[in-house]
């Protein structure tokens, strides 16, 4: 080979052997400041990025073992991460909508999951949720709930990543019956499954400032000190939340977490609707990692974050969508294109929030509030390979002026042909791989029918 052969700029050695080849199109690899490659190439090796680069650059590999991808006339980049979900609560989709959300959660939600989740159904839901997330184009995830055995069974099932956390909450709780109980249930959670597999990483998620002591706090805090792990929570997601802590502690719901000890860089909160500027200063010098939640925020109408000021001040800021009760779904495509919007809506200002930045929320950013971001996010060589195929061959892709502008204002979870996770195919030209749908539904529709 000679030395001008463009794969050794790459530092390839062109006889090693590639699984996976995905070609033709256009690569939006989120790596910061990079320009989409159109007629790109990646080569996938086991369960990493092993070049990415226009084709013209990358020579196709001679190996005989390898598989293609036809990416023409499409998008691939990478997976996309929803950084705050209740998996299983698919089960509740469209139970109990048009509610405020201390009766939605109160009198519907919480009675609803005390009487039907078992180990049994939350793993169905969970499964539920993983097709739909996989057909959407999520490929990790982080989640917090109750059964959550079931859930990391079921993602590990689907051959997601994710960041599963076991619910902690000061009532009596599914699978947590007495609520003395929580602390030891979670340190349990995070021994059994901590070392389980390379795809799952484990946390605690404290369910709110409000509904946890600060004994529960505390502790919780601790136990994912002492396993190194994330700390999931809601925060601020209301103004009743915002006035009942300063009511009981005098401070609002941020600084009152930081008295504690709870903001630093484990700690990952979602919602964030109503911080207030100190707060949010707060959030940002600890390296505490915030998750905007738009679509579920406005259906329960708590309220809108500033996201605009959020990303401006730098804080680490990812994309979720919450449980399919407070949604109605579980595209993150919909949330990103919704997140950009109303940004504008509430700026009254058009170029607030450009769709580059809610991509990178929902990508790259979400990766790094779940401290995955050096893994995944981006499609950069030596990464996992976490990558989709986005079809351009809709009417309502065409034409194309902006790929970033078409993923984020005209696509769809729909539109996502090919989904890879470690390397691995979950979905091939928008047939499931890892998971049964017909299955997994006709269960779900089963319980449904106890729970009407
Ligand atoms: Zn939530």
């Amino acid at each position: 080979m000679e030395s001008h052969d463009p794969g050794l700029q790459y530092g390839r050695t062109p006889e090693e052997p590639v699984n996976l080849i995905i070609q033709g199109g256009t690569a939006v690899t989120m790596v910061p400041g990079q320009q989409p490659i159109r007629n790109a190439r990646v080569l996938i090796k086991k369960d990493r990025i092993m070049e990415i680069g226009p084709s013209s650059e990358i020579p196709f590999p001679k190996s005989s073992s390898m598989e293609t991808i036809d990416a023409e006339s499409a998008i691939i980049m990478p997976g996309l991460v929803n950084a705050h979900a209740h998996t299983a609560m698919t089960l509740f989709r469209g139970f109990a909508d048009d509610l405020p959300l201390k009766e939605w959660l109160f009198e519907k939600i919480f009675p609803a999951e005390a009487n039907f989740l078992s180990p049994e159904t939350v793993y169905r839901g969970a499964l539920l949720g993983c097709v739909e997330m996989i057909r959407s184009g999520t490929t990790c995830l982080a989640d917090g709930y109750f059964f959550q055995d079931q859930t990391v069974r079921a993602v590990h099932a689907s051959g997601l990543r994710g960041l599963l956390a076991q619910g902690i909450i000061d009532f009596p709780a599914p699978g947590v019956p007495d609520p003395k109980q929580n602390i030891h249930m979670g340190k349990d959670f995070l021994e059994k499954w901590h070392h389980f597999s390379h795809r799952i990483t484990t946390g605690l998620f404290c369910h709110s400032p409000a509904t946890c002591s600060k004994k529960t706090l505390r502790r919780s805090h601790e136990i994912c000190r002492e396993y190194d792990v994330p700390l999931q929570i809601h925060l601020s997601e209301t103004e009743m939340e915002v006035a009942e802590i300063l009511r009981a502690h005098g401070t609002r719901p941020a600084h009152y977490l930081d008295q504690l000890g709870l903001v630093d860089s484990h700690l990952i909160a979602a919602h964030g609707v109503h911080l207030d500027k100190s707060e949010l200063k707060c959030l940002h010098e600890k390296d505490a990692g915030l998750v905007h939640v738009p679509e579920s925020n406005m259906k329960l109408s708590s309220g809108i974050a500033p996201l605009e000021e959020i990303t401006a001040m730098g804080l680490k800021t990812g994309l979720g969508t919450d449980g399919s009760a407070s949604n109605n779904n579980l595209d993150l495509f919909g949330e990103m294109d919704t997140a950009a919007k109303l940004s504008k809506v509430l700026t009254r200002r058009p170029d607030a929030t450009k769709a580059y930045q809610v991509l990178n929320m929902a990508t790259l950013g979400g990766a790094a509030v779940l401290g995955l971001d050096k893994e995944t996010g981006s499609l950069e060589k030596g990464k996992k390979a976490d990558i989709i195929v986005v079809d351009l061959k809709s009417p309502h892709l065409c034409p194309m002026f902006d790929p970033v502008s078409a993923l984020v204002y005209s696509a769809g979870g729909s539109d996502v042909k090919d989904v890879i996770v470690d390397g691995v195919s979950l979905m091939r030209e928008k047939e499931l791989w890892s998971l049964d749908q017909d299955e997994i539904m006709a269960a779900v529709r089963e319980i449904a029918k106890k729970i009407r």
